[in-house]
């Protein structure tokens, strides 16, 4: 697996991350080793899909992304993009399983490796705190819910959707 880091503008850019040929995140300034085959997303923001120019599966509660991204710019959803609607994802030595976790965004997911024990979080948790709930369709109340639902999650190692990785 590989990180590949978000640039110092959060807003332009995420960490998205490689797992040979299968991606998760995909910014407008990511650059794969080569094209992938399924990009997984953790949520509908640009920084987070804006990259988007293969297919890429996104939780439906996301799927008007426009109005998810109408505070920041005008964004139409990549035609690549389809909806997200498996719960396991297997890939080379990677078992994945969707983890819904809204209250950065509706459709917000997580993907959680059981068996490695790795989260990959997107905007709901980061090593220093967790993603904001005042853009549209934020919600404090599911937020809370879902960080207790990752925090119940055996993980130890957390690659989040900006910032460092953290190991517990
Ligand atoms: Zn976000």
């Amino acid at each position: 697996m590989k990180t590949i880091k978000g640039a110092d503008y959060p807003e332009l850019s995420c960490n998205a991350y490689w797992l040979d040929g299968l991606a998760i995140d995909c910014g407008p300034l990511t650059h794969f080793p080569h094209e992938p085959e399924l990009i997984l997303l953790t949520h509908g923001h640009y920084d987070h899909c804006g990259g988007v120019r293969s297919r890429a599966l996104l939780h439906e509660a996301d799927w008007d992304v426009k109005w998810l991204n109408e505070q920041f710019r005008n964004f139409e959803r990549p035609s690549q993009i389809g909806r997200l609607r498996k719960k396991n994802f297997e890939w080379v030595d990677w078992f994945l399983k969707v983890i819904e976790t809204p209250g950065h965004t509706p459709g917000s997911v997580c993907f959680f490796d059981e068996e490695k024990r790795v989260l990959f979080s997107g905007d709901t948790l980061f090593a220093d705190g967790f993603g904001r709930t005042d853009l549209n369709g934020g919600n404090p109340e599911k937020m809370a819910e879902s960080l207790e639902l990752v925090e119940s999650l055996n993980w130890k190692t957390l690659y989040p959707g900006h910032g460092p990785a953290m190991h517990r």
